[in-house]
């Protein structure tokens, strides 16, 4: 996928915007969707995604729907940090493949960072979804006493 690659309205986050694929959602708005990473990278790794967008990446989504999913992501990156205690967090954002993007509807990654802990593979390993179901009700309890 180059950085000029149209956009696929198939792709899986396109899928779970529309309502036609499941996800671990932790907050939605009008303009933006929140969910956990299937393959996380760390304990509490989170995607943040416009939803009226059908853009690829930073260079061809409107400045005003990036604008609203950064404000999500600092409320979410706050919510983490206060609920997981982790050491440091990552926010993080790539484009085109070669950059290291492997789904093209464009997505911020919240990955919080845990001393001694190494990343977990990009986009790789499936985490047991009955650890994702506890962790989505203590951030969602987080996000409805603090956002
Ligand atoms: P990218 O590589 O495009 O920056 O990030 C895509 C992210 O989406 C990866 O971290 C990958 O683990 C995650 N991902 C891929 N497929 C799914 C899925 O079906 N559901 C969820 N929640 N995350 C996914």
């Amino acid at each position: 996928m180059s950085l000029t690659t149209p956009y696929d309205a198939q792709n899986i986050f396109a899928q779970i915007i529309r309502g036609d694929a499941p996800c671990y959602k932790l907050y939605e708005d009008d303009d933006v969707l929140a969910f956990l990473d299937l393959f996380p990278q760390s304990f509490g790794h989170t995607l943040v995604i416009p939803k009226r967008s059908a853009a690829c990446n930073i260079l061809d989504v409107d400045t005003e729907a990036l604008a609203k999913v950064m404000a999500v992501v600092q409320k979410l990156t706050r919510v983490i940090v206060d609920e997981l205690q982790p050491d440091g967090v990552q926010v993080a954002q790539f484009n085109g493949a070669p950059a290291g993007q492997t789904v093209f509807h464009i997505h911020v990654h919240i990955v919080p960072r845990y001393s001694g802990e190494g990343l977990g593979i990009h986009a790789a390993g499936k985490a047991d979804p009955a650890e994702l179901e506890e962790l989505q009700a203590r951030l969602q309890q987080r996000i409805a006493t603090q956002a």
